[in-house]
């Protein structure tokens, strides 16, 4: 029974067209969702990835209109790594974030930056991110496009605490790096790393990381309810979730974590070409659609216009 790394990352916005402008244009991903918080329908969950949204491409953001910036404190996760196959590639995001006004440090193996809203990113070379698939934006080149979430670094105060945790997930300690832990899956690698937490206390809203997933084979997904109760952790039971099923508890540091499973993915509910297109709603709440598309605000998908702006 294994994982693969990374399936999604969740994160919070309180601008939902600023998002899908950082997102989808300046970092070329694409919206694959527009679908609403299931349990909080009046705001909008929107997903980013490669061309179908595959497991561990996705970036997700509860959109919480006109939610007040947060930041990171202890048990949260502070900074979200984007793999690329080579230094070439972080020259040529390190040239565009800088033209698009964004502050940009590091070096051509590593750079760091934040979204408009101050959620910490990073580029950075992982071999293993070539040949993965990637989104196709009319303005990036294909060998320098971005391939999914491989590092995570987050807050804690005691992180011996979560070993059981982080070794039943499959990670070792990365013997050059103290306090990193790396997860190598059959197809993705994930890199976590633990920092000491600012004296502030975190605050969980806009531009923070609200919870981090983990990509099961769809076969051993229920399982791992289990497999967590015996370190120790109150797993949920398995959640549908449409485009994938989920199991959510909260490692001994407090971040939250989701064990998802690969399938069905996003063309369940609309065209493959077409993803993102138009507002997705689960069966239950398709009842009031109209008054749904009433409260949200209206966001188009930049693949729509045919160029991304
Ligand atoms: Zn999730």
């Amino acid at each position: 029974m294994s994982l693969d790394a990374v399936h999604h990352v969740t994160a919070i916005t309180g601008d939902a067209r600023g998002n899908v402008d950082f997102y989808a244009r300046v970092l070329g991903l694409r919206l694959v969702k527009k679908t609403v918080n299931h349990d909080a329908p009046e705001m909008y969950h929107l997903y980013y990835g490669d061309e179908t949204g595959s497991p561990g491409s996705i970036l997700t953001f509860f959109a919480i209109p006109g939610a007040r910036p947060g930041r990171p404190g202890a048990g949260m996760v502070h900074r979200v790594g984007l793999g690329v196959s080579g230094p070439r590639a972080v020259d040529f995001w390190a040239e565009r974030l800088v033209r698009e006004g964004v502050d940009v440090a590091g070096d051509d193996t590593r750079i760091e930056f934040a979204d408009p809203e101050g959620m910490g990113l990073a580029v950075s070379v992982e071999p293993r991110v070539t040949g993965l698939p990637a989104a196709r934006a009319p303005d990036v080149p294909p060998a320098y496009a971005l391939r999914g979430v491989v590092d995570l670094r987050a807050f804690a105060r005691a992180p011996d605490r979560s070993s059981s945790v982080m070794s039943r997930l499959g990670f070792q300690p990365d013997p050059d790096r103290a306090g990193t832990l790396v997860r190598n899956g059959p197809v993705r690698s994930a890199r976590w790393t633990w920092d000491p937490p600012p004296a502030e206390r975190g605050a969980g809203s806009a531009g923070t990381v609200h919870h981090v997933a983990w990509s099961a084979p769809d076969e051993d997904h229920a399982a791992w309810a289990g497999r967590m109760r015996e370190v120790g952790a109150r797993p949920t039971g398995v959640i549908d979730r449409t485009y994938f099923r989920s199991i959510y508890f909260r490692e001994p540091n407090g971040v939250l974590f989701e064990i998802a499973t690969r399938g069905p993915g996003f063309a369940v509910d609309e065209d493959a070409a077409r993803l993102g297109g138009s507002l997705a709603l689960p069966a239950h709440l398709e009842p009031v659609r109209a008054a749904l598309e009433e409260v949200l605000v209206p966001v188009g998908n930049p693949r729509d216009a045919g160029v991304a702006r």
